[in-house]
């Protein structure tokens, strides 16, 4: 069942040097129990993009629909937004040490977070739910620790300890933006498998925001990877990894150790992000695409199905048949080019070939 459907968002910001164009017409649903991952480097749009969902881009010019169990986030109060934030829509944000108050108790915070929505619960019944909570996370001697401050936890816990926070109340999403970005391996790799169980136990959907394939391929279902502001390829967990269509997310996955990309050494994406107030013409990604054919210099491609699957899309002129990674997909990108490659988009190849690698983004 559909929980969240998001039609044709977008979101842009006046600012003196010009109209920053943060998210740009992206469409999108999640499914109660089922994990999207977000993918795309720093500036893509995907954390202004769920925070908007939130109600958390003042100032922002917003155009689409966003209806989340039957109503639309888009057109609500402050009031009715702040009903829906952390009872129904629940974030994780990357450091935890900037969303837990330095100045009171781990415990209390969750306990505040509980009787802020239900002020029936009385402050004994928020504590015992509180410390229910952090034995869940796998707090060890929760009915101590719950009297923490945060200084007194370790990265890992508070990320834990942010997670019981986000699950007090039982909401139908939790939005968990880079969660895992500040933890180590080993760290990352238990908060990504707590994540997990939970989402089991409570059946809730999960929208995972990273830059990295590798945590998507530990625990999304179906994956979204954006570019300066768009969706530029949507597909299932599976076909990402091994069916790609889009330029940028073969450079993804050959940019990350240990891809399934046949390569022998990491190659990093030439050049960097656009600047989101002056995008360049057509395809986006063109000033970094090694497959930059005439027409993407002047057209913009649409998000279309590709493969014999409808839910594969991609936003790319490359023949819809030239999905993957093997040798045979890399004749039929560079048979296209061949035929659609003049003067023009010639030379922004010869520029993206010439480039110094060092100045290419590594995602890993
Ligand atoms: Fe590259 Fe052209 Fe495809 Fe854009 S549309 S990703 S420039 S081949």
């Amino acid at each position: 069942m559909t929980l969240l459907e998001v039609k044709d968002l977008a979101v842009s910001f006046p600012t003196a040097d010009g109209v920053v164009k943060a998210v740009r017409g992206v469409s999108f649903s999640v499914d109660a129990g089922r994990t999207l991952g977000i993918v795309g480097e720093s500036g893509s749009g995907k954390t202004v993009l769920t925070q908007t969902l939130l109600g958390l881009t003042p100032g922002g010019d917003i155009s689409g629909q966003a209806i989340f169990d039957g109503a639309n986030l888009l057109t609500m109060t402050e009031d009715q937004m702040r009903n829906i934030r952390g009872a129904q829509i629940a974030v994780i944000f990357q450091d935890p040490l900037t969303s837990l108050h330095p100045l009171y108790k781990v415990g209390w915070q969750i306990e505040e977070m509980i009787r802020a929505h239900d002020r029936k619960v009385s402050r004994k019944e928020a504590t015992e739910r509180a410390i229910d909570l952090l034995n869940k996370v796998g707090i060890p001697q929760a009915s101590q620790r719950v009297n923490d401050y945060p200084h007194q936890f370790s990265g890992g816990m508070r990320q834990r300890a942010m997670i019981a926070m986000a699950l007090s109340l039982s909401p139908k999403l939790i939005i968990a933006d880079e969660p895992t970005t500040a933890l180590d391996a080993t760290v990352q790799a238990q908060i990504l498998d707590l994540l997990l169980r939970l989402q089991h136990e409570f059946d809730t959907a999960l929208i995972m925001i990273t830059h990295d394939l590798g945590v998507v391929a530990d625990i999304a279902d179906e994956v979204m990877v954006m570019y300066a502001g768009r969706a530029v390829e949507k597909a299932s967990k599976h076909d990402i990894f091994y069916q790609p269509h889009h330029p940028y997310t073969k450079g993804l996955l050959e940019s990350i150790p240990n891809s399934s990309a046949v390569t022998d050494r990491l190659k990093p994406i030439s050049g960097q992000p656009p600047s989101l107030i002056r995008l360049p013409s057509g395809c986006a990604f063109h000033p970094r695409c090694t497959y930059v054919m005439d027409r993407c210099l002047d057209e913009v491609p649409e998000l279309v199905a590709v493969g014999s699957a409808g839910a594969h899309r991609s936003a790319c002129f490359l023949p819809v048949s030239a999905i993957g990674l093997g040798g045979d997909t890399e004749e039929l990108r560079k048979k296209a080019v061949s035929e659609d490659r003049h003067a023009a988009s010639a030379e922004v190849a010869e520029k993206i070939a010439a480039a110094p690698e060092s100045e290419g983004s590594a995602i890993a």
